[in-house]
């Protein structure tokens, strides 16, 4: 498609846009907000990961979406325990055991 390049200036825009905000912010989920429900009338029947693709900018908040939400999830470890062994904030407890998820150094208590 001939519409894919003069989109490419655009979107290369907007990502440029998305990385200065992440640099000045800790939460650039409002950007998810801003861009899912733009509608481009020439897209009717665009779909991505089964959802409805109403315009370039709404794929970018729904990967920006996915990539977010996964970041959540991983900001958990920073809850975890301290390492001895390698310093970081990445130890589980499993039962009278603890284990190191970055070096994998594991201790019991009897
Ligand atoms: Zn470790």
């Amino acid at each position: 498609m001939s519409k894919d390049s003069t989109h490419q200036a655009y979107v290369t825009a907007i990502t440029r846009l998305m990385s200065a905000i992440f640099r000045k912010t800790d939460d650039a989920s409002f950007i998810v907000e801003q861009l899912e429900n733009i509608k481009d009338p020439a897209m009717t029947n665009s779909y991505w990961a089964g959802k409805n693709l109403p315009s370039i900018p709404a794929g970018i908040a729904l990967i920006l979406d996915y990539h977010l939400s996964r970041e959540k999830e991983t900001s958990k470890y920073n809850h975890m325990d301290l390492c001895e062994e390698c310093n970081n904030h990445t130890v589980i407890k499993d039962g009278n055991c603890t284990a190191c998820l970055s070096c994998g150094f594991s201790k019991c208590n009897k």
